[in-house]
């Protein structure tokens, strides 16, 4: 997964949830220590987990930025009810399950926990 296609599947999303198309988000990748991902809501940058990354297939990419996304358009860090709500409406609960624990595997397994 390159830049160029980072920012494709962003544009995609950004549409889905009609966040408008001036407002500026950015992709970085960084190396993280425990997490997947994570936004500044405050300048719109979306951190990903440079290491993780190269691991996870596109589904499990896309499900990333959707979440970020979502707690950028909430404004909110949260997984409240709001947010929960939100994401269902894009993936199915099961589904969403199913991608966690694969990002979640490859997490551990990126730093060996276990
Ligand atoms: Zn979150």
């Amino acid at each position: 997964m390159n830049t160029k296609q980072l920012r494709k599947i962003l544009k995609e999303l950004k549409n889905e949830l009609e966040i408008p198309e001036d407002e500026k988000i950015h992709i970085i990748l960084r190396p993280m220590k425990t997490k997947a991902a994570s936004i500044s809501l405050k300048n719109g940058t979306i951190r990903l987990n440079k290491n993780l990354i190269k691991k996870l297939d596109e589904e499990c990419i896309k499900y990333l930025i959707l979440h970020e996304l979502i707690h950028y358009k909430l404004r909110s860090t949260n997984h409240n009810g709001n947010f929960q709500k939100q994401l269902c409406n894009k993936i199915k609960e099961t589904k969403i399950r199913e991608i966690e624990n694969k990002i979640i595997t490859n997490l551990l397994e990126l730093y060996r926990i276990f």
